[in-house]
Order: C-alpha cells, then sequence, then structure tokens
C-alpha cells in the first residue's frame, strides 16, 4: 500500500467509517456508485473491485464487460449527509481499468482529462481550472418531487430577508466544507431561487472531481429542506439560465503563471493568447461537450449574460471568453462562459484544454477583443469582425465536434462514438416532440 492509501485505512478506522462508496463517472456525466462495506477497502486498493461495465451508459458492449475500479485514495471524504451516530460513510473516486488487459479504460472519462493533462505536462505545464456553477433551487411538491416554483424571489447579490434560501445555501457550503472544498464566494444569482457557489480553482482533474461532487452534495442537502436543486441549464424562459463559467491558467514547473504578462495591454502573455486563439477556434466543438444537452441551447440565447459569439473580451460579458482583472499574477486567466453544469467536467475540460494547447502547439494568432455588445451586432456587423456563432441547438454542436479532429482526439478513443450515437439519439427523440409552446401557438389557429 501507498502512504496514501495507509493514511484512508487509519481514517476509515478513527472515523468509524462503515460504508465506503466507490464512484466513477459514465460518459453522460452521470455519478454511479458500488458500495463496499469499509473493511473492503485494503482489497479495493489492491485488486480493485470488479464490476459489469455493460449495465454503464455508453461504456462497454456484454462481450467484455468485466471491469475494474481502483479509488483514488486523494478524494477520499466523508459524506456529510449521513448521520454519524452508526458509523460513517467515505467515498472515494476511482479510475476503471479493463480487466483483460490491466489497461486503463479508453472510456473512463478521469482517464481522458488525464491525458489531456499529460499532455500539458510533456509541453511544461499544469493545468488550473476553476469552475462557478449556477443552480435553482425549487419547492418540491407534496410527494417530494421537483416542480418549478420559485423557492424565493431574491436577485443578484440579495441579502436576507428575501434571500430566503440562503439558510440552505449555508448547510450546502457547511456540507462541502466539510468535504475539503474551499469555498471562495456564494451568492444569489440574478433570476428568483437561482444561485452560485464559487470554490478554489485547484489542478483540472481536483476540479472535475470537485464539479462532480458538488452536484450530489447540493442536491442531497437541498433535498434535506425539501427543496430539488436543479443544474438543468434553463430550467424557466426568458431568464437567465444556469452556467458553469469556467477559468483556466497554465502553470509553468516551477510554480509560474504562464499566463501572465505583465507588460501586456491586458496581462496576457503569447502562450494565454495562443491558448485563447485555439479556445476561440474549436468552440462550435467544445460545445457538444461543454453543453451536451438539448436544453443547453434554450440558454445559449442572446440577452441573458449567457454566450453566443465566438469572441473575447476583457469587459464585457456577452463574449465567449473574458478575460477577467487579475489582481496578482497567479490569478491571470482566461474565463470561458459556454459551459454550463450538466456537462461532464472531465470531457468538458479535457476538450478545453487540448484545444488551448493546439492553439500554443500551432502558434495561432489571437483576434483583438470585441469591446461593443455583440448581442447588439448584425449579421454585417458580426461578419465584418468576424465573429462566429455557437451552434444553436444539439444537433449542430455534434456536428460541429465530428468535424473537428482536434477536439475528437481530445476525448480519445472510446469516447467519442459512443458520445455522438448518445447525443444524436437525444437530439432525434426531442425533434419528434410537441411542444406546450406550440400547442399554444397553433392549436387554435389552425
Ligand atoms: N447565468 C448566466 C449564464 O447563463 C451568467 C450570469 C453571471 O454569472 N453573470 O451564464
Ligand atoms: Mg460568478
Ligand atoms: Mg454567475
Ligand atoms: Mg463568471
Amino acid at each position: 500500500l501507498t502512504p496514501d492509501e495507509k493514511r484512508v485505512l487509519d481514517e476509515i478506522e478513527e472515523k468509524n467509517v462503515d460504508f465506503l462508496r466507490l464512484q466513477f463517472i459514465d460518459i453522460l456525466g452521470t455519478i454511479k456508485n458500488v458500495a463496499v462495506p469499509a473493511d473492503q477497502a485494503e482489497k479495493a486498493f489492491t485488486e480493485g473491485i470488479y464490476f459489469d461495465g455493460s449495465s454503464i451508459e455508453g461504456f462497454v458492449r456484454i462481450q467484455e464487460s468485466d471491469m475494474r475500479l481502483k479509488p483514488d485514495p486523494s478524494t477520499f471524504a466523508i459524506l456529510p449527509w449521513r448521520k454519524r451516530e452508526d458509523g460513517a460513510s467515505a467515498r472515494m473516486i476511482c479510475d476503471i481499468y479493463n480487466t483483460s488487459t490491466g489497461e486503463p479504460f479508453e472510456g473512463d472519462p478521469r482517464y481522458v482529462l488525464k491525458q489531456a493533462l499529460e499532455r500539458a505536462e510533456e509541453m511544461g505545464y499544469t493545468v488550473n481550472a476553476g469552475p462557478e456553477p449556477e443552480f435553482f433551487l425549487f419547492e418540491e411538491d407534496d410527494e417530494g418531487r421537483a416542480t418549478t416554483e420559485f423557492s424565493d424571489v431574491g436577485g443578484y447579490f440579495d441579502l436576507a430577508p428575501k434571500d430566503l434560501a440562503s439558510d440552505v445555501r449555508y448547510d450546502i457550503i457547511a456540507g462541502l466544507e466539510s468535504m475539503g472544498f474551499d469555498v471562495e464566494a456564494s451568492h444569489h444569482e440574478v433570476a428568483e431561487s437561482q444561485h452560485e457557489i464559487d470554490f478554489e480553482y485547484d489542478d483540472a482533474l481536483t476540479t472535475a472531481d470537485n464539479v462532480a461532487t458538488f452536484r450530489a452534495v447540493v442536491r442531497a442537502i437541498a433535498a434535506q429542506h425539501d427543496l430539488h436543486a436543479t443544474f438543468m441549464p434553463k430550467p424557466i424562459p426568458k431568464i437567465n439560465g444556469s452556467g458553469m463559467h469556467t477559468h483556466l491558467s497554465l502553470f509553468t514547473e516551477d510554480g509560474e503563471n504562464a499566463f501572465h504578462d505583465g507588460d501586456d495591454e491586458f496581462d496576457l502573455s503569447d502562450t494565454a493568447r495562443s491558448f485563447l486563439a485555439g479556445v476561440l477556434e474549436h468552440a462550435p466543438a467544445i460545445t457538444a461537450v461543454a453543453n451536451p444537452t438539448v436544453n443547453s441551447y434554450k440558454r445559449l440565447v442572446p440577452g441573458y449574460e449567457a454566450p453566443v459569439y465566438v469572441a473575447w473580451s476583457d469587459t464585457n460579458r456577452s463574449a465567449l471568453v473574458r478575460k477577467p482583472a487579475a489582481r496578482v499574477p497567479a490569478a491571470s486567466r482566461i474565463e470561458l462562459r459556454s459551459p454550463d453544469p450538466s456537462c461532464n467536467p472531465y470531457l468538458a475540460f479535457a476538450a478545453m484544454i487540448h484545444a488551448g494547447l493546439d492553439g500554443i502547439e500551432n502558434d495561432l494568432d489571437c483576434p483583438d477583443p470585441v469591446r461593443e455588445n455583440i448581442y447588439e451586432f448584425d449579421e454585417a456587423k458580426r461578419d465584418e469582425y468576424g465573429i462566429e456563432t455557437l451552434p444553436s441547438n444539439l444537433g449542430e454542436a455534434v456536428d460541429a465536434l465530428e468535424a473537428d479532429e482536434v477536439v475528437l482526439d481530445a476525448l480519445g478513443e472510446h469516447v467519442p462514438e459512443k458520445f455522438m450515437e448518445a447525443k444524436r439519439e437525444e437530439f432525434g427523440e426531442y425533434l419528434v416532440e410537441v411542444s406546450e409552446w406550440e400547442l399554444d401557438r397553433y392549436l387554435e389557429t389552425f
């Protein structure tokens, strides 16, 4: 056993942990669990825990279904929502291996992200990521099912008593902190019942693990308050949707921020500019992964602080990428504003990182920032500035992904085919549906 693994075994003993949840994530971003008695921990470290991969969305065929989970000891955390008297539950996030070859499973989103980080490392960089997940807290009905009824009427940065949910938010933050999160900020968002909790940036793998954990913690603690937390990108039409702005920077081996350049007007180094250019170049394909649901595209429309146009800016929030002001060199970063919290964070980060690294490798030229409100541009003006538009629905996004070698490669050997197949099916199902809006509009007119 490694020292880290030994430390976990000690902690299991000390904290009276009786159950371990071994977690992994499927291609669509859903957390899966295998619960084992805590006395299996040592075996999980040395041999791994076997499971049937064929029952997991997007994984493998029946004939080759035996997979092995190997827990990552650095992700050990006590789950905050179980009563402690009768023993605690803890979780660890796992890597997935093929039992037949003993190799990492190509379709494991965590492995896909690790490959991106390995490429960065070969180029001399570590990657930091910091997300700003937004979500709604809705009332539950009498049977405990989700509704879309607002749980409060607060607005951006409102305080109590209008922000009734601040109690819930307090509990969520306490839960997150007990699991080792460093919560930087939390506030009521623009829309009624909408919230944002930002946690400290970290290396991209830890951050992706954190996003997956975050969604589970928020939902579980909201449910204890009889509220439904949703990360659906646009639950209510005509008000802001929920995004997950993602801040990215590269650090060199000696801990310097490779994005910082104090002499540059925007505090962006050449490395940062090429990275940014890569992200812009591959933005349509990244969208398929960062905005992977039919509903994601109801958020990416003009007028609600969500991006529609492929451009960057140091000031305005209608652009896809923003360069936030940095108080210290370490804080120089770019903020990608398209991702939404329905994405698989591992795959989304892998796509962004490879796109950026590709920009660096190919020394791509960064366009000028656009400081005007791009929502107000007409097509002629967008053409004049050379501004592309993001895909306007899931079908277009998947087409853009299929046409983009760089982002396809970013997702590895196994994921693209399964992902595109699942997403095309999802979009196809949506296309044949008849919506409330259509009935309202046409039923009596025709
Ligand atoms: N909710 C907005 C979005 O969809 C972002 C609002 C904000 O954080 N300023 O991305
Ligand atoms: Mg924010
Ligand atoms: Mg926000
Ligand atoms: Mg932001």
